[in-house]
């Protein structure tokens, strides 16, 4: 693959508090030209980060061309007060506050909009999340405002529900989507929202003994499955190792694997489908 439609470029897969401090006084060019330099060398030429307040993905974008990489940043991500995503993002407590980043970040140059629709998986228990996701109204609210201002919506969302309310209101992206059900695929697939499973965040788990091996395996299945079953739908899927996170260091090549797993030697035609897709979407209009 020669693309990443999911990276963090402010984390380094070690230790998400030491890779930010990195960064908090002043952003560390040099590493970000160290990660692009690797990127460069395994043949990479698209990547779309995730965002951070810190104007890491800012500065790589401004210096990715010299790599020749097509960067797409949301700047930062956004994501509801009280709720998963502010260790990262800039936080809004209404809607209207909402508006009002939506259109700063798109007169700061911000190439879309990352919202923060739910909490994380509990790797150690399967099927539990570390929070619930936003209500479906505030979702669908969310997504039409950022489509008002012109700009494409990546929606960070696990759990069927809230991935569904997402899908239907005309999210661009949903990225990890663990634990949908086929009603919340089927929404996805109708709506031509690309799906970016991220299944490296949960691979890269497996015999690190951080986790519980049981659950790490049952949470990669369950993906697996779904992946092959939205596949089955007709659905666009696109490779995002979510680089940065644990056990994901920059430059990781485990995603096409993974997908394999779940799509066979489909994959990786399904996955360059999938990929075009972002490409044309995610950028500003
Ligand atoms: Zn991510």
């Amino acid at each position: 693959m020669n693309c990443d439609c999911h990276i963090h470029m402010v984390l380094d897969g070690a230790d998400w508090r030491a890779a930010i401090r990195r960064h908090r006084e002043a952003v560390d060019l040099g590493w970000i030209r160290g990660r692009l330099a690797e990127y460069q060398a395994r043949g990479i030429t698209y990547l779309r980060d995730g965002g951070d307040r810190w104007g890491v993905g800012a500065a790589a974008r401004a210096m990715a061309g010299e790599y020749g990489i097509t960067y797409r940043t949301p700047l930062a991500p956004l994501c509801l007060e009280g709720y998963y995503g502010r260790f990262i993002g800039r936080t809004y407590r209404t809607t209207k506050e909402f508006a009002r980043l939506v259109t700063q970040t798109r007169r700061e140059g911000g190439d879309f909009i990352k919202i923060m629709i739910s909490g994380l998986m509990d790797f150690d228990r399967f099927g539990v999340l570390t929070e619930e996701g936003l209500p479906p109204e505030l979702i669908r609210e969310l997504i039409h405002i950022a489509h008002q201002e012109g700009l494409a919506v990546m929606a960070h969302g696990n759990g069927a529900r809230c991935v569904q309310a997402a899908a239907e209101a005309g999210a661009d992206s949903i990225e990890h989507g663990a634990y949908l059900d086929p009603e919340a695929l089927r929404a996805m697939a109708q709506a031509g929202t690309v799906w970016v499973p991220t299944l490296s965040t949960v691979g890269n788990l497996r015999g690190r003994g951080r986790f519980r091996e049981e659950a790490v395996r049952a949470i990669l299945d369950s993906a697996l499955e779904n992946v092959a079953a939205f596949a089955g739908m007709g659905g666009l899927i696109a490779p995002g190792s979510d680089a940065g996170a644990w056990a994901v260091p920059h430059g990781s090549e485990t995603e096409l694997p993974l997908l394999e797993m779940a799509l066979g030697r489909e994959a990786e035609a399904i996955a360059e489908k999938g990929a075009h897709r972002i490409r044309q979407v995610f950028r500003q209009r």
